[in-house]
């Protein structure tokens, strides 16, 4: 265990462990969190109290997450001087799985998303970003319920692998020249160049967690989104290894939907595959007809934004990044900073992203009761100003108000 400055580990708690790539957890894992900048705190201490609420009126008081408070971005820089300090990154190596609020991006310097880079060491390689209707949010479609989707967005290669040379440089000219001279292809002299590497090992461990995923969660399919039709051996190659994988490794759980014949799959998940641009049409004609979702990184960050909008914007939509052995899990928005300290965001986010912690640990019950808390606080339409000059007749609640809200509900559903 590392001797840190700053971070005090609880003496009672343990380490969530993995064995085979499963996670072991006991009644009391230690689990480390990131207030974040910006609403971060503020958020917090709205979403914890939930958390520890649900765990122990679905437990009994048997289990409780011991959290550890660890730092980075701003409240990093005042204690270290550095956004993203080593004890950070050893306390997030040995704890393995966190929850994080939005950090700040600090622009120029050449500064790379902290974000970005908390999901590069532990190669997080997929983002999970479940899109579900909450009954009741101010929604710009017309049946927002039909959407119910689980994104698993590639979070290491395609744009994140960050290859790119500016206009004029002379690292473009050199790629330039080397592909006219060494591979006869042409490109306009002073393009800027960016290059999309999209590997079968990075579509691999990707597509295999989300069929899993939709086993385990017993859902009809799993669409394979991709440019494949213009980008062959990228986005064309991620289809074609995703197919492949399905037949490799799950051929008697999965079909193809081409094989697919009258009388239907046979209780199998459905395999298939749609052009991005087509299926953002899909999303927002047929919204039923998809569950599980397959994509490279750019296709995943538009997709998911799309998503989320049609059941009321960021502030409902939770995320994670995983890995092998690792999970951070985190809020989709930014840090808002005009609202900062100022009680006043919705923390539904990160509570939601919490719920999807709660379901990594096996306690599908503490999440399932989250969900069930936050369903009739909308439902009782006591929420934050967001959702409130939305919906005719709602009160407006504070963060730590809406909040307290969700445990109250949580407390009369039990
Ligand atoms: P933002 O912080 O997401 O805020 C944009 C707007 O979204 C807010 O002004 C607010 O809209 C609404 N919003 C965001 N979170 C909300 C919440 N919890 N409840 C209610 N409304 C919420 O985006 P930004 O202003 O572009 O980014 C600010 C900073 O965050 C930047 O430094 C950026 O790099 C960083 N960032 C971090 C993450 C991350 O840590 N994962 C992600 C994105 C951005 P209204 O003004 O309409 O009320």
């Amino acid at each position: 265990m590392g001797n840190w400055q700053q971070i005090v580990v609880p003496t009672d708690g343990d380490r969530i462990t993995f064995k085979d790539g499963k996670q072991q957890v006991s009644d009391t894992p230690i689990v480390p969190f990131i207030r974040g900048d910006g609403i971060g705190p503020d958020i917090w201490a709205a979403s914890q109290p939930v958390l520890d609420a649900a765990v122990e009126l679905t437990s009994g008081g048997r289990r409780d997450i011991r959290w550890m408070e660890v730092y980075a971005g701003e409240r990093a820089l005042e204690l270290y001087q550095t956004y993203l300090p080593e004890e950070t990154i050893e306390a997030l190596r040995e704890y393995a799985v966190a929850i994080k609020g939005p950090l700040t991006t600090p622009v120029g310097g050449g500064f790379r998303s902290l974000n970005v880079t908390l999901r590069q060491i532990f190669d997080l390689y997929a983002c999970i970003r479940p899109v579900r209707y909450v009954d009741g949010v101010p929604s710009p479609v017309k049946e927002p319920e039909k959407v119910n989707v689980v994104i698993f967005r590639e979070n290491t290669e395609d744009v994140y692998s960050g290859i790119e040379f500016a206009s004029g440089t002379p690292e473009a000219a050199k790629l330039i020249a080397f592909l006219k001279d060494e591979l006869g292809k042409n490109v306009r002299a002073e393009s800027g160049i960016g290059i999309k590497p999209i590997s079968q090992f990075g579509t691999d461990r990707l597509v295999r967690r989300a069929i899993q995923y939709a086993i385990d969660h017993n859902l009809p399919s799993v669409t394979i989104v991709h440019k494949g039709n213009i980008q062959k051996f990228t986005e064309g190659a991620f289809r074609d290894w995703s197919y492949a994988l399905a037949a490799r490794e799950f051929a008697d759980r999965t079909i193809r939907e081409d094989a697919v014949g009258p009388d239907g799959p046979g209780g199998k998940i459905v395999i298939k595959d749609r052009i991005a641009d087509a299926m953002f049409q899909q999303i927002l004609l047929r919204p039923a007809e998809y569950s599980v979702l397959a994509m490279p990184n750019l296709n995943g960050d538009y997709f998911s934004d799309a998503c989320a909008a049609q059941i009321g914007g960021l502030g409902m939509a939770p995320g994670a990044n995983i890995g092998d052995s690792a999970a951070i899990f985190e809020a989709t928005h930014g840090t808002a900073p005009k609202y900062a300290g100022k009680d006043m965001v919705n923390p539904g986010s990160v509570i939601l992203s919490g719920a999807m912690l709660l379901e990594y640990l096996g306690w599908q019950a503490a999440a399932d009761l989250v969900h069930e808390g936050v369903r009739r606080t909308i439902a009782a339409k006591t929420v934050t100003y967001d959702l409130e000059r939305q919906m005719p007749g709602a009160t407006k609640v504070s963060c730590s108000a809406f909040g307290a809200e969700i445990v109250k509900h949580m407390r009369e559903a039990v």
